[in-house]
This record gives C-alpha cells, sequence and structure tokens, in this order.
C-alpha cells in the first residue's frame, strides 16, 4: 500500500533522507519535503569563502536545486514552514496551508543562531550568518563599503567571517568573551590564533562580553559596547553560537537533550515515537568517548545521520533490519585563519577530566613536512592520552599549510581505541615533501609514550 514520508527542512539532513528515500522506496510511495526557505541542498559551510570572493555566488553553493530534486521525483514544497507536528493524528500543520498526513516523518530543522537580548541587537547593519540569504544580506552589506566591521564572537563561523573581511581590506574588530579565540581549543593554542590574527591588522577583544549596541538616529549600529570598551561599528557580524530548532519537537512532546536536541537511538529514531525520526543540526549526539549526549552542529554528521535515517525508514518499510547505524561522534573539527590552520579532535583537558579520565597532556613543535624543505612551516600538536588505559583520548593541532587534515589520524585512531603505542606504529606515509620522518601525530604520541613511562 503506497505510503507517505514526510521530512520537515530541505538542508543538508533532510535533502540526503530524502534522496536515499526516493532511491530506495517503491515509486508508489511517496517522499515530501517541506522547505521553508528558497534554497535546497546548500553549502552554508562555503558562505566565508562566498563573502571573502573566493567563490562567485549563491548557486556554486548549491549542490542539488529544486529543480533537480523534483526532477527525481522528490515532492519538494518550498517556502512552505511547518509549524506543528500532531504524533498522535500523525500530521504536519503548515503556515497558512492544509495538514499534511505522514506515515513516517523525519525532522531535520537545523540549529537556530544565538542573538542573545542586548539593547540594540536588532538595529540596521548587523547581520547573523546562517543561510545563503544570510549570506548574500551580509555581501550587500559589505557592499556599502563599511569603515569599521565587528564581529562578535570568534568561534569558528566568527573567525571565518573574520578572515573573509581581512582579505576584503575591511578593518575588522573580533569581539569574544573567552580569554583565546576558538574556545574547542586549548587557550594555549588559541594564543597562536590569537597572534595571526593580530598579525592580520585585527584587533582583537578577548575576555569582553558585549553588553550592547548604540543605534544613531536612523536605527543603525553605530558602537559596540563590552563593560570596559566602546567599538566604533558600521557593520556588525554575530557568531555567537547555534542551539536546535527544535520547538516543533518540544511542542509535540518530544524528548530533548543538550541545547535543545532532539534524542535518537543510533538509527536517528525519535525515542518514544517509532515512527519519527529526526537527522542533523537538531539533534543530539553521542560522545564516542564519555557516552554523553551532546549538541554538535556539523554539515559532516547532518549528511551521515540523514542517510542513517533513510537506511531506518526503508527497513521499517520492508520490515527488515537496518543496514548502518551512526555510532557517535569524537568532535573533530577543522578550520583556518588565512595560512594558519587548526583542528581538533577528542576530548579536551577539561573535558577529559570531567569525564573521569585521568589525562597526561603532551605539546610538541615540529615541522609539517621535512624541516630541510623549502617552505616547511612550525606545527604544534596536543596529545591527550589516559593515564590507566594508554588511550589516544584527545589531539589538537595549530600549524601552517597541510598540517590540520593530519587530525584524521587521531580521529582515527581515537574512534578504534588504539593506545599511544599503538599510534606510535602505524603505517603512516612518509617522503619530505609530505612528512618528517615520524609523522608529527606519531612525534607527539612518542612524547606521550615518554610523560607516561
Ligand atoms: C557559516 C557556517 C559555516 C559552517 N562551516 C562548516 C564546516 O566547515 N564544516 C561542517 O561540518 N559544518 C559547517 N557548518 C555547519 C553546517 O552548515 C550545518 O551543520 C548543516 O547545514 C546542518 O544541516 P541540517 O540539514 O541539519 O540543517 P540546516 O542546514 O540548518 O537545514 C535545515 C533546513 O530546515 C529548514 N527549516 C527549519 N525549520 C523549518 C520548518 N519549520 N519548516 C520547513 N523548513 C524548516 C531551514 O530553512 C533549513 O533549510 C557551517 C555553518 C555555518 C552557518
Amino acid at each position: 500500500m503506497s505510503q507517505r514520508v514526510v521530512v520537515i527542512g530541505g538542508d543538508a539532513a533532510g535533502m540526503t533522507a530524502a534522496s536515499a528515500l526516493r532511491r530506495k522506496l517503491p515509486k508508489d510511495h511517496e517522499v515530501v519535503v517541506l522547505e521553508r526557505g528558497s534554497w535546497t541542498s546548500y553549502s552554508a559551510c562555503g558562505i566565508p569563502y562566498w563573502i571573502s570572493g573566493e567563490v562567485g555566488s549563491a548557486e556554486a553553493l548549491v549542490a542539488r536545486s529544486v529543480e533537480a530534486h523534483l526532477a527525481n521525483g522528490i515532492d519538494v514544497r518550498m517556502g512552505v514552514e511547518a509549524t506543528a507536528i500532531d504524533p498522535e493524528a500523525r500530521t504536519v500543520s503548515t503556515r497558512g496551508g492544509a495538514d499534511l498526513s505522514y506515515d513516517r516523518l523525519v525532522i531535520a530543522t537545523g540549529a537556530e543562531p544565538v542573538r542573545p537580548a542586548l539593547p540594540g541587537i536588532d538595529g540596521e547593519g548587523t547581520y547573523g550568518v546562517q543561510t545563503l540569504d544570510d549570506g548574500q544580506a551580509l555581501i550587500d552589506g559589505l557592499a556599502e563599503k563599511p569603515e569599521h566591521v565587528v564581529v562578535v564572537g570568534s568561534g569558528y563561523v566568527g573567525l571565518e567571517i573574520a578572515e573573509a573581511c581581512v582579505a576584503r581590506g575591511f578593518d575588522t574588530t573580533v569581539i569574544d568573551r573567552s580569554k583565546a579565540p576558538l574556545s574547542i581549543i586549548e587557550p594555549e593554542l588559541g594564543e597562536q590564533v590569537a597572534a595571526a590574527m593580530r598579525a592580520h591588522g585585527i584587533r582583537l577583544l578577548s575576555d569582553a562580553s558585549v553588553t550592547g549596541f548604540t543605534l544613531d538616529h536612523s536605527g543603525r549600529v553605530s558602537v559596540v559596547t563590552t563593560k570596559d570598551d566602546s567599538v566604533h561599528a558600521d557593520l556588525v557580524v554575530l557568531g555567537l553560537g547555534v542551539t536546535a530548532r527544535s520547538k516543533l519537537a518540544a511542542d509535540a512532546g518530544l524528548l530533548l537533550g543538550a541545547k535543545g536536541g532532539i534524542v535518537v537511538d543510533e538509527h536517528q529514531r525519535v525515542i518514544g515515537h517509532d515512527d519519527i525520526w529526526a537527522a542533523g543540526d537538531c539533534v543530539v549526539t553521542k560522545d564516542r568517548l564519555t557516552g554523553e549526549l551532546i549538541h554538535v552542529p556539523l554539515g559532516t554528521h547532518a549528511n551521515k545521520q540523514g542517510m542513517v535515517a533513510a537506511d531506518s525508514i526503508v527497513a521499517d518499510v520492508f520490515g527488515s533490519d537496518p543496514r548502518i547505524r551512526f555510532p557517535g561522534i569524537v568532535r573533530t573539527a577543522i578550520t583556518k585563519f588565512c595560512a594558519l590552520e587548526i583542528a581538533r579532535t577528542g576530548l579536551g583537558e577539561r573535558q577529559a577530566a570531567d569525564a573521569g579520565f585521568d589525562p597526561v597532556t603532551v605539546s610538541i613543535e615540529t615541522t609539517n613536512f621535512a624541516g630541510y624543505m623549502p617552505g616547511a612551516e612550525k606545527m604544534t600538536v596536543m596529545m591527550l592520552a589516559d593515564r590507566s588505559t594508554r588511550r589516544l583520548i584527545g589531539a589538537q593541532i595549530v600549524g601552517g599549510e597541510d598540517s590540520a587534515l593530519r587530525i584524521d589520524v587521531a580521529a582515527t585512531a581515537i574512534a578504534a581505541g588504539l593506545t599511544i603505542d599503538d599510534v606510535v606504529m602505524l603505517d603512516l606515509a612518509y617522503a619530505p615533501p609530505y612528512s618528517s620522518v615520524w609523522s608529527p601525530i606519531q612525534v607527539a604520541a612518542r612524547a606521550a609514550v615518554k610523560a607516561l613511562g
């Protein structure tokens, strides 16, 4: 009998799920996607590089257009906002439209930017960076050639936007309440990021919480205030992090965890609701080291979770076992500021101690490839191992060209439960243009072995 899957949200998680469902379900089953915006399958991750001018257009950031999805047989309904879910009646209400019934539902509504209720925050000239429409609005704002740009927040989004502003020659100030930029890495490494920002002319105000925004007579932002400073601003970009966009789920009585993320099982099925799945920035995810349910809103997870949700739904339709599961994450992340590359995986010192590990931390300085090769640059690797099990539990990297992606070796080792002794003996690639004879990850692992005795 023909059935209907409704997907709310048409970006990474939602469209990955919808595309896989369309490929695997019989043709008489309907796959309907409700997307309130005007784009599908777009890369928000590319917005900073569009703003910097490295990417030419919004269209370049769209992996698959609405027309392409329609041609594939997915019933994508653009500009349609879901306003309520009734799990008993199995219906979704939409703004200004009729209710839509479903047999199975996927919630993929993403995340929403944190926007604290500070005086003047809604003034003209203050921008967020979440969607392609936000990106276009910011590009239009920058086209007015503001003399002073202020970026509030130095997480990876703030950092990447600051980099874009520097690339375009804007006088830029970054304000953050942390002691060093990028709180996902240890402050010692963050100091290297701070130095790079200052070297590129950015004024960095750390340990400074914004208290408000002064607006001029036309309602346009003119000053950003902190407890100790007043910074002139013609344009402000907010990069204050996100929380799960899960109001629909909350109103429907679904279980929520950290930062409002919907709680799902390893097949992305919502706990307690057999016919609802959720994926992407709107869910919480298991940390593979600690077992904690955390909210880590990244595209890399959203795509995989969309695929897992579809697999589980297909199995449900056919009465078979799911083929795949989402095993959780090890908190891997990567970014850059100009030529400085930055990456992390696993736990930081505080997180490891809080989770009950007895961590030993080492930090080594090496070069990104053989030191005698032209262009070799400094690279710092910080590594954490658990004293009792000798397991690798964390790594962070800051360094020159081709440094950061080495984090994937550490991420893989952590996911596989390898010890630092295992890591020292991994068969990793070596030739002078690519690496030192001991890979930088292995240099750090050897230091950890030495520290553990
Ligand atoms: C500037 C920036 C840079 C980033 N860089 C990286 C990076 O380098 N690496 C990385 O892994 N991740 C990065 N991310 C994060 C990544 O973009 C997200 O994790 C990913 O887009 C999440 O996908 P999603 O499908 O869960 O949510 P979203 O992409 O947010 O999509 C959710 C969709 O649901 C729609 N929607 C919401 N509510 C409703 C409703 N009620 N009815 C109908 N439609 C609705 C929204 O319009 C939206 O299109 C970046 C994000 C930003 C903003």
